[in-house]
């Protein structure tokens, strides 16, 4: 199949592309945060398109995208005001909601579960194409299962061209890492992925967010999880990555120690004079945490080599996105940390 080059600044580009997606087609959007893989949220066939394009395991949920808070009940029941709140808050936006599910949502989309997610995404040809083709557009990031998620309309043609009808460009993402996710359907709200919008700004408009052991520990493949798709290996280049936390100094001398020749250090723009020898990579500013989020994951899928040993990657510290890209980077390093404040 000939994937089809959409720009977003093209007039006609919403129109086609949400008949695309009406008759059943898999289109690439771009959003605030990633890329999404997307079809018509409603049809189980469209669906199944994008687990296959994936290689995505069946029971990892999607989530639908909507085009506001006022389409939430079409898709959901038992809806408390909280959800509502959160989306007065931060929709359009990088949040996504879990809801207990109505039965017009197949079980192809919540990959089982009799919960939806659902969001409003800040990005306007992407409203546009969910607006006019009718329907909600169920999409996961469009990278192939596992990898570093797709930022770029390059990412996804990379991964998908050929495989796929259409894909829209509307330039790089500014968030440049996924939704953060709460689930809503127990007595108390539950971060099940950081991203973002950070928890503080979540406890601002909650009063009250647990913390899902998921977001801060591997969670066995065999496990009964709230968030399905936490328990995966995620965004991983094909060598191990291992986090040199601690100050700039002590994590440069670590790293100095054991490098060896094939490796590379994914470190922020700051420290590149550190790691002169190392083939640094910067994924941004230490000073900025919107350029950490943005620039993180094309960093990784520049280090997706098979000819690379290793990577030593440098992670921010703090809360808002920042936790975010910890936990990306975390699940990236399957939770290997060293700490150099440690290592005499
Ligand atoms: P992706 O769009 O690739 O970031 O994947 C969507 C994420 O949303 C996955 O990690 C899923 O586990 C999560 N998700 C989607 N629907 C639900 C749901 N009903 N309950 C819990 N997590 C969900
Ligand atoms: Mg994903």
């Amino acid at each position: 199949m000939k994937t089809i080059y959409l720009s977003a600044e093209d007039a006609a580009t919403a129109v086609v592309a949400a008949e695309m997606i009406r008759s059943g087609e898999l289109v690439a959007i771009p959003t605030e945060t990633v890329y999404g893989l997307g079809a018509n949220g409603l049809d189980e066939n469209a669906v199944a398109k994008i687990f296959e394009a994936k290689g995505r395991p069946q029971d990892n949920p999607l989530i639908l995208h909507i085009s506001g808070p006022e389409q939430i009940e079409l898709f959901c029941h038992h809806i408390p005001q909280k959800a509502y709140d959160l989306a007065e808050a931060f929709w359009p936006g990088p949040l996504t909601i879990v809801l207990p599910a109505r039965s017009i949502v197949p079980r192809r989309t919540t990959g089982g579960l009799d919960t939806v997610a659902v969001r409003c995404p800040d990005c306007a040809v992407t409203r546009e194409i969910i607006r006019l083709s009718g329907v909600p557009i169920a999409a996961p990031s469009a990278n192939i299962s596992g990898k570093p998620s797709t930022t770029t309309a390059e990412h996804v043609l990379h991964d998908h061209d050929g495989k796929i009808a259409a894909i829209v460009d509307g330039g790089p993402c500014r968030v440049g890492v996924e939704s953060t996710i709460v689930d809503l359907t127990e007595e108390r709200p539950r971060l099940l992925r950081p991203g973002g919008i950070g928890p503080e700004q979540l406890v601002e408009v909650l009063g009250d967010l647990v913390v899902d052991k998921a977001v801060t520990a591997q969670v066995d493949k065999d496990a009964v999880v709230k968030a399905p798709g936490m328990k995966y290996r995620h965004y991983a280049p094909a060598e191990p990555v291992v986090i040199v936390s601690g100050s700039r100094e002590k994590a440069a001398a670590y790293i100095h120690r054991h490098f060896e020749p094939g490796d590379r250090v994914l470190c922020f723009e700051e420290e590149l004079p550190l790691y002169e020898g190392c083939a640094p990579l910067s994924y941004g500013k230490e000073a900025d945490v919107n350029t950490l989020s943005a620039g993180l994951f094309a960093a990784l899928r520049e280090l997706d080599d098979p000819s690379i040993h290793q990577v030593y990657a440098r992670c921010p510290v703090g809360g808002g996105v920042a936790y975010a890209v910890q936990n990306r980077l975390k699940k990236a390093a399957a939770f290997h940390i060293v700490d150099a404040e440690a290592e005499a």
